[in-house]
């Protein structure tokens, strides 16, 4: 029901505001990534209707398709998933912002793809802050200067900044070390290349209040607004 989903929404939106509040932030400091992965483009559309601009996809296929079903809506599409090398065109010529760089092998073919009248791709690093819970993103930080050496060579890629996916966790101060390590990590990467690194993109619908509280400047919501996903297909 679209009320339903309308509801979940500004639930959504008022916690974002009173976590920014509780952080002494500017509440449009913090933008909402709605992700959409697995639902349908309707309820997309409903939100986009609401005023929601940004949403979240991990799934190149899902993607392009529902790019292609809202071509007529204005949205700004943030990749948050894992990519594969020869699917790189698909994400260079649709997405507003890659959240999910963790390898070298990805920069040359998102660049070259990246057609010219488009602005500049917007480029997150990935870092995975706790190596049992995901092979996705780099562990050192020598690897993420590496990284992010490689990207800002590159004209049609701009390096905004970091991006973790925590392990799951409900404990609030277990939640923010992760998060914090972030911005650390953010910051002393900033120093080192001299360059302005200003987006974090951290928290998801459990721990959203914690990753405000450490700074995150884009939180990724699915589950709560758009409800429990149906189980993951066979998608890539
Ligand atoms: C699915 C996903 C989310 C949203 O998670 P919820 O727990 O449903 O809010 C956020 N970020 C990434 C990278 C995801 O894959």
């Amino acid at each position: 029901m679209p009320t339903a989903l309308i509801d979940r929404y500004r639930t959504v939106q008022s916690r974002i505001h009173s976590a920014c509040v509780k952080a002494n932030r500017a509440p449009d400091t913090v933008r909402l990534i709605a992700v959409s992965k697995l639902h349908p483009a309707e309820d997309i559309r409903i939100l986009a209707l609401s005023g929601q601009l940004a949403f979240g996809e991990n799934y190149v296929q899902e993607l392009t398709a529902k790019v292609h079903a809202l071509d007529k809506t204005p949205i700004e599409w943030h990749f948050i998933g894992p990519l594969q090398s020869n699917k790189c065109k698909e994400i260079a010529t649709t997405a507003y912002m890659m959240h999910s760089l963790d390898r070298v092998k990805l920069i040359a073919p998102l660049a070259h793809f990246r057609p010219e009248h488009m602005p500049p791709l917007k480029v997150l690093l990935q870092v995975n802050m706790d190596d049992e819970h995901s092979k996705s993103g780099v562990q050192t930080f020598n690897e993420l200067l590496l990284l992010a050496q490689a990207v800002i060579a590159h004209k049609s890629l701009d390096l905004q900044g970091l991006m973790t996916i925590p392990a799951p966790c409900t404990d609030p101060i277990a939640q923010s070390r992760p998060f914090a390590q972030l911005r650390e990590w953010r910051d002393r990467l900033s120093d080192t290349l001299n360059l302005a690194l200003p987006e974090l993109s951290m928290g998801m619908s459990v721990d959203l209040e914690a990753a405000i509280a450490e700074g995150a400047t884009m939180v990724r919501v699915g589950t709560d607004i758009f409800g429990a996903r149906p189980t993951q297909s066979h998608l890539t």
